[in-house]
């Protein structure tokens, strides 16, 4: 493969126009002045784009799509999701608020989660969500208890762990043998039989969540078979279930993955749930928001030395941490192509004092100090697990719809930095 990667095949909503790249209408560049970098931007077509090939995929019935807030959990992404019609799938009471705030609706709620705390439960059921999905008899236990203290009885999934491997990095494999998500699918029935005598507790269903960037169907399918066994034996011993959520991890494109056909999918999972007069649930994040974002940062400087060529960029891993923390690969491209100029073979690195710090190894670029470059793909797990080390503010996000740009979340400024910081007296 060069240098450069494979010419990816691209949403329409990122081309260039003349040498320059856009976003939908803008043009990033013009972006790139008025908000300062580091800065996401994000473009409301693609998001929408990715939405419709889910919820056509279920007809419609678009309360069985649960997005996964934590892939990207800014309000006006969340409240764009919910006006399409998206259900959440939340792990925290913050990101429970968030949801609330952004409009959602909590009978579209589910909570995923292995540490879930009293506090987390007591306002999940205070606000009604759908379901609980259950990791272990020790938080059944806990919720048994808060459910009847508070008369409320909470609708149940338990999270089983089919234990299939899935191909993709081991720090997002989650239905494996050894990982602490879920329950053991040999221990499920004891488990099942055991809740329906607890009181405030109503099983509505079952839930599995393999992993994510999964680009092959068959781990799914692998797991879904498993879960359909599960649930034919609990069928056949009397248990009332309503609904089977097997979780997300559908795989994007970052590179040469190969392209996951994701409405076949749905169709063979669906097949496999409904014939058994079960609805299916499906909790996407990544899918929905990856393609959708990139991450503009300028060069500061270019640097040489005896091994390597530098592009020293002012994003890093405190935006961006996909890169040194799963070995992610993500295509940069030049923002204002300098057609007839020569290119070099860079390292894109960021200003963190770590080494780990690397954007992108062996990139092929045309670029000159104060140039900008965009990171692609970088709509999940990006500013949502950006952090302020080396007391760096966080990046501004932006949220583009045609010629429109909606400023979405501010930079941080250096007083919010020490904000909540006390000098002792
Ligand atoms: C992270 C997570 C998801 C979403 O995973 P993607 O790979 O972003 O689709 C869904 N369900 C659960 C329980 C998760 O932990």
């Amino acid at each position: 493969m060069s240098a450069t990667g494979p010419a990816a095949v691209r949403s329409p909503d990122f081309d260039y126009r003349g040498s320059i790249l856009h976003i939908e209408s803008l043009n990033l560049e013009l972006l790139a002045q008025r908000f300062g970098t580091p800065l996401y931007v994000y473009s409301r077509a693609a998001i929408t784009a990715a939405w419709l090939r889910f919820s056509h995929a279920f007809e419609g019935n678009s309360l069985s799509v649960r997005y996964a807030v934590k892939a990207n959990s800014n309000l006006a992404i969340l409240q764009l999701l919910a006006k399409l019609g998206a259900g959440f799938d939340i792990v925290s009471v913050g990101e429970l608020e968030r949801v609330l705030r952004a409009g959602g609706d909590p009978t579209g709620i589910v909570f995923s989660g292995v540490g879930k705390r009293e506090d987390e439960m007591r306002r999940a059921l205070e606000v009604g969500i759908q379901c609980f999905n259950v990791e272990s008899e020790a938080e059944l236990l806990r919720l048994s208890v808060l459910a009847g203290n508070q008369g409320k009885p909470a609708a149940v999934a338990l999270r089983i762990n089919p234990q299939v491997e899935t191909g993709t990095h081991p720090h997002i494999a989650t239905g494996h043998r050894d990982a602490k998500f879920g329950i053991d699918i040999q221990r499920a029935e004891a488990l099942y039989r055991q809740a329906t005598k607890l009181p405030g507790i109503r099983i509505i269903g079952i839930a599995c969540h393999i992993g994510s960037q999964i680009t092959q169907p068959a781990p799914f399918l692998d797991a879904a078979r498993r879960i359909m066994a599960l649930v034919d034996n609990l069928l056949e011993n009397g248990s009332v279930l309503q609904q089977v959520d097997l979780g997300g991890g559908f795989g994007v494109r970052y590179r040469d993955e190969s392209q996951l056909d994701v409405t076949a999918l749905i169709g063979q999972l669906r097949q496999l749930v409904e014939k058994r007069g079960l609805k299916l649930i499906l909790e996407p994040g990544r899918a929905l928001v990856a393609e959708a974002g990139v991450l503009l940062t300028r060069v500061e400087y270019l640097k040489t030395t005896d091994q390597d060529r530098f592009a020293i960029v002012d994003a890093g891993m405190t935006e961006l941490i996909r890169p040194p923390l799963y070995n992610a690969w993500h295509e940069i491209r030049v923002v204002t192509q300098r057609p007839g100029m020569p290119s070099e073979i860079y390292d894109v690195v960021g200003p963190v004092c770590e080494s780990a710090d690397t954007l992108g190894r062996d990139r092929q670029l045309t670029v000159q100090t104060g140039d900008l470059l965009a990171i692609m793909d970088a709509g999940a797990y990006g500013f949502s697990m950006s952090s302020n080390y080396n007391s760096r503010p966080r990046a501004a996000e932006v949220l583009v719809d045609g010629d429109h740009a909606n400023l979405i979340r501010r930079r941080e400024t250096l007083d919010e930095l020490i904000t909540h910081e006390e000098l002792p007296c």
